[in-house]
């Protein structure tokens, strides 16, 4: 079967400086893969590329058999690309339900077959307590959630999450991990920007492992883990 998401020779300068150089990997349907490296690595900027908020140089991203050139973020979200972003954003006037209700009207033209969708999601990622209550008094750990779901309710093909577990309290990781588990099971694909090593080790079936825009190394998490140029970069100041 063909990869879910095959990235070649993708390439981005800004100002001369090149944030991605000839980036090239693939994604299988349902594998979840941790895209790791220092700041500045390019790591955000390849989910800029793969969700059509940035155009590349170079090089070619297909996905689900499909040449992305060119396609706007929303014609991209169509086609079943989701993100979510390490600051989360979101309306924060709206209740939790109609946060979610922004992403399940993509498939849901009828509010109330909308919100019955936006609450199934709701509860799927544990924020049941919440899906009356407004998004601006969720913790962190209760807004990254609830852009998950509004993620998911996009039913994407390919989930972007970008550093889930970031700014979250210890005890919510394992649930994070749990709730990521179960997506891929419901046959969603992963591209995670992580930098905690126990969630990539847990979840992750293979790192991609970036710096300079460069990708360096690629592996299971324990070939990552151990391998010299990524121990100089990451693990040695960890
Ligand atoms: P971090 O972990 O800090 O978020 P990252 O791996 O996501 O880092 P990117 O944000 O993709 O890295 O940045 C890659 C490089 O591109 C960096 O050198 C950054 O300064 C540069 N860069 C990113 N966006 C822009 C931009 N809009 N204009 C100029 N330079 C940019």
């Amino acid at each position: 079967m063909t990869p879910l998401v095959e990235v070649s020779g993708l390439s981005v300068e800004f100002g001369g400086i090149a944030a991605v150089h000839e980036l090239t990997f693939a994604v299988s349907r349902c594998e979840i893969v941790a895209l790791m490296g220092p700041n500045g690595a390019g790591k955000t900027t390849t989910f800029h590329l793969i969700a059509g908020a940035r155009q590349p140089g170079s090089g070619r991203i297909m996905f689900d058999g499909r040449d992305l050139a060119g396609l706007r973020p929303d014609a991209r979200c169509r086609l079943g690309v989701a993100r979510t972003f390490q600051i989360t954003q979101p309306f924060q006037e709206l209740s939790v339900t109609e946060n979610v209700m922004v992403g399940a009207m993509m498939h849901h033209k009828r509010l109330p077959d909308a919100r019955a969708a936006a609450r199934r999601y709701v509860e799927l990622v544990g924020l049941a307590d919440k899906a009356d209550a407004p998004a601006k008094g969720l913790s962190t750990g209760q807004r990254k959630r609830l852009e998950l779901a509004r993620a998911i309710a996009t039913r994407p093909k390919l989930l972007l999450m970008d550093e889930v577990t970031g700014g979250i309290d210890q005890k919510s990781i394992p649930g994070m991990i749990e709730l990521v588990r179960r997506l891929r099971e419901q046959g969603l694909t992963v591209i995670m920007i992580e930098h905690n090593m126990r969630v990539i080790g847990e979840v992750a079936d293979r790192a991609i492992f970036m710096n300079r825009g460069v990708k360096i190394a690629e592996g299971t998490p324990a070939d990552i883990a151990r391998h010299p140029d990524v121990i100089d970069l990451y693990l040695g100041d960890a």
